[in-house]
């Protein structure tokens, strides 16, 4: 009898403990990730966090969603049919806002994990069109995002500060279909928010000459003024086969976010296993590579979650 109580009191204390310190290995087998167009940078992202969970647990799959993009992620984080997902810091906030998109569907059970990569909305236009500014982009035939993308965001709220948004030829097409077109010739130019350089234009780079057109200076510091996540950025030389300038530019940020399906736990463990290390991270994928401890906690525009908090307070 004094036995089993002994052994009862082992028991309990180490419920006790466990309770308290969260359990060490995560509740489930799979978790879903929301990410973006195969042409994109979303989308290896999300295969290079699953590789890495893979390293610690083998048995833990990530599963990669291919999406239209933010507002599409956020809309499935929502309502419960992913876990995780990769959005740019503009689009999250909107939607903890009920701001634009948004407006009057405000999403609160959303939290930040961590901030990723800078994203830059490039304009890629076919060099045959002869399009060098945002304004001769006026009666063209522009690919400017599928609408449940943020690359559509930008697009609009970008071009109609320049006063040219209602001039184009609009084709709500995103990504791979975007990039096929303009190959094929069917369209003049795409509009694309994304980490640099972007593997598939480089692709299409290869096999069409293509033009990347500049967001003029004076442009970049209406935006920065106007809109709180614009930054102004460049597109360094050589980036992509045929440009051989630097070009001015804006840029967002990309963030991981988890929604109400990922418990605290599971969101710490998953923080602390993917972003405990992260130079090790940023060996694993070109757009990590500038990562770091305190990278990973800025600019993030909502409640950062408390799993993830934690993770990020312990590392050393
Ligand atoms: N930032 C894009 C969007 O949300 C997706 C970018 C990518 O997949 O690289 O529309």
């Amino acid at each position: 009898m004094r036995r089993y109580f002994c052994l009862n009191a082992v028991f309990m204390l180490a419920l006790m403990l466990l309770a308290g310190c969260g359990s060490s290995s995560l509740s489930r087998n799979e978790y879903t990730i929301a990410t973006g167009s195969k042409s994109g940078v979303y989308y290896p992202i999300g295969e290079t966090l699953a590789m890495i969970l893979k390293t610690d647990y083998p048995d833990v799959q990530l599963k990669i969603i291919e999406t239209a993009g933010s507002v599409e992620n956020l809309q499935m984080l929502k309502d419960g049919k992913v876990d995780m997902a990769l959005v740019q810091n503009d689009i999250a906030f909107y939607a903890s806002e009920g701001e634009a998109m948004f407006n009057g569907s405000k999403i609160t059970n959303v939290a930040g994990i961590a901030t990723l990569f800078p994203e830059v909305v490039q304009f890629i236009v076919r060099k045959e069109t002869g399009i060098k500014s945002l304004n001769d982009m006026e009666g063209k035939k522009i690919a400017v995002g599928s609408k449940n993308s943020g690359t559509y965001y930008n697009a609009q709220q970008i071009l109609s500060l320049a006063g040219v948004w209602e001039k184009i030829d609009q084709q709500f097409i995103g990504g791979t279909d975007a990039m096929k077109e303009v190959q094929e010739g069917r369209l003049d130019g795409f509009i694309f928010t994304s980490g640099l350089p972007n593997p598939s234009i480089i692709e299409l780079a290869k096999k069409v000459e293509i033009s990347i057109v500049p967001v003029e200076n004076e442009l970049v510091q209406k935006l920065v003024n106007t809109h709180p996540f614009y930054y102004p950025s460049t597109i360094a030389a050589n980036q992509y086969p045929g440009q051989t300038e630097e070009i001015s530019a804006v840029e967002i940020n990309a963030i991981l976010v988890s929604g109400p399906t990922l418990s605290d736990d599971d969101q710490y463990l998953l923080t602390r296993h993917l972003f405990g290390k992260p130079n090790e991270l940023g060996q694993s994928h070109p757009r990590l590579s500038k990562m770091t401890r305190n990278s990973l906690r800025r600019q993030m525009p909502i409640q950062t979650g408390k799993g993830a908090y934690r993770a990020h307070s312990e590392a050393p």
